[in-house]
């Protein structure tokens, strides 16, 4: 389920968010998220691939070349786990499904099974497909017109077999779609029915028997990393939303549905508003909302009653509620899937509770029972789902191939007319103004990270081959354009462009309402919005190579302006070369250390540059103890800190403070809650060390510790987005961008003369996008942080070195040009406090 709570749904579960962490394992396949990539010849070799393709489309055909179906693959079977939290509901645990999925290969020709991914936690993620066989050749066409479609030209939808993506258990304690789907699978796979014969015969059904593996074993939401992964795909941190996202671009599901509990009766959308603006909203409300009937039918046929079994009727938010249930961000699966063609996505929430307190507390056969009633639910909306494909194929291929013609053509968005179907009425409209291209100018590793995010996510970018002027400003050769004339220019735009401030139009939203990868990666995105606008361009399969050092034998200095360019410092400082610090930000490198700069330049990207001075002030690795969350956690460690996880808990069973430098505090520690014992050492620490804190728990531990005299204003607890900054030059807020992300934002008031400000809200705005009201008395709207500082740094009485966050520059490990702030000030708080008490 999702987090918030939708007023008039019942039953609804607030739960925390997960705490769990685990080192995480390299992914058996990476598709390319944060890659660092080096072709210079990639450009050049994707523009010739374009050609040929263009030419004879059959010559290009997918890495499968040669197969047909079915593809019988025997797959590895793990040791078995006794403690997996799926067996207490009589459910399948993870260990157990690869058998089965050999088993069901083995009963006929319709079973393919894969491995498609490897979780954080090392397990296998398992993607069946289910179809009539196909020879060799009928694959190849079924590939050919898959790109047809993609390319928004029409195709002969009869000849077509329309694919359908089934996606379980992506929340990990919400077990039963992986039941559902393997339920489903042994159905298709031995029936001999004719309806079932003619059904396969026109889809390829996908099943992702569960996208989170170590969720279901450990009985928890999140993945091994903590991280919610139907929150993750704007950001695609995970190997498992990478895993997801690459099954959505391979297949291209006419329709898709994300299986969740528990909501009772059970949910089925389409959503409330507001409605993302990059969707063709006309095309996907018709279809959703009729699959919705549909899937509501099939279940009210189950024969569930409120008196009987405690199941309430089907609930379709879009028609039975006003709001708190949109599809805003694109950051879940079914909100996601519609930029890859789903003309119909669906999350779906299964009533009966078995999570949470109802797991440790119910009896075994109250939970086995409810467990069943979730699995039979969940299969007739996979049944209902496929016969509603089946019914309706060639219309649903054809609104997907108008959804690509129209990005092809870069058509305006489409606004739809009200009543399209019962109750579309003007609070349902969303547009957005698509420019004609945007620019990337190509500046080091920013830029390189969004370009390879854009093509990870099957953006068309190109590359300018020629110096070309737009908006009143030059660009030279090698800046990256993103045309808005593409198939998946919906995906393009709703990662470049800024987004919108909602909060006029809805009173509540259910998640995030701002994350703009233009505004919050580091990299510049300018759209250009004239409609006659032309560059000679190539395509390109991946960002050029960013990393440089100069020649001469001086030292040299790196900006700390990107998070590759911290991983970059961290890795140096963690060989023992002796970088410091100029007082401008920029770390030096000395002339004796080429080689290892050289080598960080290949594996990082990040470009040298002669250094201006011969050293600054000495850094040295900062070792962090860290009461944070679980995304914090993460980031602070792909920056290539050392991060020990800490709470009150652990300081409280006695903490060696010797081997830390920081301490970082946003969640899980508070200093009222310290005993005795702990409180000596902390303060012993704080004499020392450095704090950098973040959020409300940030500041109450200022506060109780008696760290910086400021006072900590919270702004409304559910505000959330992309706010204007304007930066000072102080050791934090030096050379930060011009945007920062907010939620549950703060600001500091009452500074104490120790006080620096580093970075404040703009006095107009600040928000950007997102959705920020002021409470129910005035207070904590955004009007009230005009001007006001929002991270501030100093040293308190006992030389601790502090920095205060009001802002959220980690969140979800998603604002990736803010991830520098918090090295800076990690590193500033680290090394200024050792000056002092050498
Ligand atoms: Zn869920």
């Amino acid at each position: 389920m999702r987090l918030r709570v939708l007023i008039p749904l019942l039953s609804v579960l607030l739960l925390p968010s997960g705490t769990a962490s685990a080192d995480p394992t390299p992914p058996v396949r990476d598709f390319g998220n944060g890659a660092d990539r080096n072709e210079e010849a990639a450009g050049v070799a994707e523009s010739k691939a374009k050609t040929l393709r263009e030419l004879a489309p059959e010559l290009s055909w997918h890495s499968d070349h040669g197969r047909g179906y079915p593809r019988r693959t025997t797959l590895p079977i793990p040791p078995e786990n006794p403690a997996d939290a799926s067996i207490k509901l009589g459910l399948i645990p993870h260990h157990a499904i690869a058998a089965k999925l050999n088993q069901l290969q083995a009963v006929g020709d319709r079973v393919s099974a894969e491995v498609v991914g490897r979780s954080a936690g090392g397990r296998d993620m398992y993607l069946v497909t289910v179809t009539a066989p196909e020879s060799a050749a009928e694959t190849r066409r079924q590939e050919q017109l898959r790109r047809q479609i993609e390319s928004g030209r029409a195709v002969q939808a009869r000849k077509y077999k329309a694919p359908v993506f089934v996606n379980g258990n992506i929340h990990g304690n919400e077990w039963e779609g992986t039941d559902a789907n393997l339920r489903v699978i042994e159905e298709l796979a031995t029936s001999t029915s004719p309806q079932t014969k003619n059904l396969l015969a026109h889809t390829r059904l996908y099943f992702n028997i569960t996208a989170n593996p170590d969720g279901r074993v450990l009985g928890q939401r999140p993945n091994g990393n903590g991280f919610d992964l139907n929150r993750d795909f704007v950001t695609a941190s995970q190997p498992e939303t990478r895993a997801m996202r690459q099954i959505m671009i391979d297949n291209q599901p006419v329709v898709m549905i994300d299986l969740h509990g528990y909501v009772n009766g059970t949910l089925v959308e389409p959503t409330t508003p507001p409605h993302g603006a990059n969707y063709e909203y006309d095309l996907f409300i018709r279809n959703a909302y009729a699959n919705a009937l549909g899937i509501e039918q099939a279940i009210l046929a189950l024969g569930y009653t409120p008196e009987k079994d405690g199941t309430f009727p089907p609930q379709i938010p879009f028609r039975d509620s006003a709001e708190g249930w949109d599809d805003w961000p694109p950051i879940f699966t079914p909100q996601y899937a519609p930029f890859h063609g789903a003309v119909a996505s669906h999350t779906i929430e299964f009533p009966m509770r078995v999570n949470g307190s109802d797991y440790t507390t119910q009896p075994v056969a109250e939970l086995q029972r409810r467990s069943r009633i979730n699995v039979d639910i969940a299969s007739a909306a996979i049944r209902a789902t496929y016969t509603f494909v089946q019914n309706n194929r060639e219309k649903l291929v054809g609104d997907q191939v108008e959804m690509f013609r129209r990005g092809a053509a870069g058509e305006p968005s489409k606004q739809v007319p009200l009543g399209i179907v019962p109750g579309f009425g003007p609070e349902d409209v969303y547009n957005t103004t698509y420019p004609r291209a945007y620019a990337v100018p190509a500046t080091g590793p920013s830029a390189a990270r969004l370009v390879d995010h854009l093509i990870a996510n099957d953006v068309k970018v190109d590359k300018a081959v020629l110096p070309f002027r737009a908006g009143g400003r030059t660009y030279p050769a090698g800046t990256y354009v993103v045309d808005m004339r593409q198939p998946k220019r919906g995906m393009a735009n709703v990662m470049l462009e800024a987004g919108a401030d909602i909060s006029p139009r809805v009173d509540a939203m259910y998640d995030i309402s701002g994350w703009s990868h233009g505004l919050l990666w580091g990299a510049t995105a300018d759209p250009i919005t004239d409609r006659r606008f032309h560059v000679a361009a190539v395509p390109v399969s991946a960002a050029s190579p960013t990393g440089s050092v100069p020649h001469g034998s001086g030292p040299l200095a790196l900006k700390v302006d990107d998070a590759k360019a911290v991983r970059a410092l961290n890795d140096l400082l963690g060989q023992g070369v002796a970088v410091t610090l100029a007082a401008d930000g920029v770390a030096i490198v000395p002339a004796s250390a080429r080689e290892a700069a050289r080598t960080a330049a290949d594996r990082y990207g990040v470009p040298f540059t002669k250094a201006t001075q011969a050293s600054g002030t000495p850094l040295s690795s900062v070792r962090i103890a860290a009461a944070a969350s679980a995304d914090e956690l993460f980031t602070l460690r792909e920056l290539g800190f050392a991060v020990t996880p800490v709470s009150t808990a652990v300081l409280n069973a006695g903490f060696d403070w010797s081997g830390t430098d920081v301490l970082f505090v946003s969640s899980g520690l508070s200093y009222g809650a310290l005993n005795l014992a702990a409180r000596t050492a902390i303060e012993a620490f704080m004499a020392r060390g450095g704090v950098v804190t973040r959020g409300g728990t940030g500041a109450n531990f200022n506060a109780a510790a008696g760290l910086l005299t400021v006072t900590a204003v919270a702004g409304r607890g559910d505000a959330n987005g992309v706010v204007t900054v304007s930066s000072t030059t102080g050791p934090v807020g030096t050379g930060s961008p011009a945007h920062s992300f907010v939620y549950s934002p703060r600001w500091f008031t009452a500074l104490g003369p120790e006080v620096r400000v580093e970075q404040s809200y703009t006095a107009e705005g600040p928000l950007v996008a997102g959705h920020w009201r002021a409470n129910a008395d005035g207070t904590g709207g955004p009007e009230a942080a005009r001007g006001q500082a929002a991270v501030v740094s100093g040293r308190d009485e006992r030389g601790a070195a502090v920095v205060l966050f009001g802002t959220e520059p980690m969140f979800r490990n998603h604002p990736k040009g803010l991830f520098p702030q918090v090295a800076r000030a990690l590193f500033w708080t680290a090394s200024s406090a050792k000056v002092l008490t050498p």
